[in-house]
């Protein structure tokens, strides 16, 4: 199944789910930025929600929000019981500390999955682990390749094949080539999320039966591309747009009613 396929059935499931609900899931979205990717970002979060049958709510602040407003209005969403979820759209203006935004977030409504005690996970990595599962990837004991290292898609995506009981090996940009190279020849699953757009191509080589997950978003004129050039001779490659985009969306949708049923049990 394609992503788009995967997310298409998964939404039907969704939907069908929440409107055998009397009380339905209520999300708010918070925004404290102009940026055109974010705006992108919110837009589709809040068309998904809608689909869904998800009440959902954005609050668009002012760019100059000092960090004390938008932490009383995180207390005030954490306290709020008509509210079952609720993220925080990153980028925020430079006033604000987006490290003491995520811990501001109660676990217990962090759709996200950042704060460190979130019982959930982020989700671009957890949207990825399942569309794996849903092709039935062979996980356990592959040799999984994470390109990137940030805290939101490349360490928690490591740590989650990891759990898949895959061998994990994460690289950067402090990896020399020919490492590098070695690592992607050897790797049954590659994950990159380098924001460099075709970086895996044809000067590497790959094994015919692996599985590139490409995470990476670049924006120029011609469009949106990833860090993968297209149609590399692998068994299957996610696309950019209408790949890791889509799963991770879900994911976003599949954490909040995760949160609502522990909130309603
Ligand atoms: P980030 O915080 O900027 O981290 C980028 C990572 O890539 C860093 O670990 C960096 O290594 C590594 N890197 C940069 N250049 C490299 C190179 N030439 N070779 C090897 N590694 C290199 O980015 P991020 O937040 O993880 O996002 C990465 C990409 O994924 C971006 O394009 C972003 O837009 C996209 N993204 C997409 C989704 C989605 O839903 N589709 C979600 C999140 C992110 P060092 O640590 O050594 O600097």
């Amino acid at each position: 199944m394609t992503v788009k396929e995967y997310v298409k059935a998964r939404k039907e499931e969704i939907k069908a789910y929440v409107s055998n609900l009397e009380l339905k899931p209520h999300f708010v979205v918070i925004q404290v930025n102009e940026d055109a990717g974010s705006n992108a970002y919110v837009k589709g979060k809040l068309k998904d929600s809608d689909e869904l049958g998800i009440k959902a709510d954005l609050i668009k602040l002012p760019l100059d929000t000092s960090e004390e407003e938008l932490l009383s209005l995180i207390d005030k969403l954490n306290n709020d019981s008509s509210i079952d979820g609720f993220i925080v759209q990153m980028p925020l203006p430079k006033q604000i500390n987006e490290e003491k935004v995520k811990l501001a977030v109660s676990p217990l409504k962090d759709v996200d999955g950042f704060h460190p005690l979130s019982p959930l996970n982020p989700c671009t990595p957890q949207g990825i682990i399942n569309y794996l599962h849903s092709e039935n990837i062979e996980m356990c004991g592959a040799n999984a390749l994470v390109i990137g290292r940030s805290n939101i898609v490349g360490k928690p995506m490591a740590k989650l094949l990891l759990k898949e009981n895959c061998n994990v090996t994460i690289v950067h940009s402090k990896t020399k080539f020919e490492d590098m190279a070695r690592y992607i020849a050897n790797a049954d699953i590659i994950v990159i999320a380098i924001g460099r757009q075709a970086f895996l191509d044809n000067k590497y080589t790959y094994k015919d039966s692996a599985v590139i997950i490409d995470v990476g978003i670049s924006r120029d004129e011609t469009g949106l591309h990833g860090d993968a050039l297209p149609n590399l001779p692998v068994k299957l490659q996610t696309p950019v747009p209408g790949g890791v985009g889509l799963l991770t969306r879900l994911a976003l949708m599949e954490n909040l009613i995760k949160i609502y049923n522990k909130n309603h049990q």
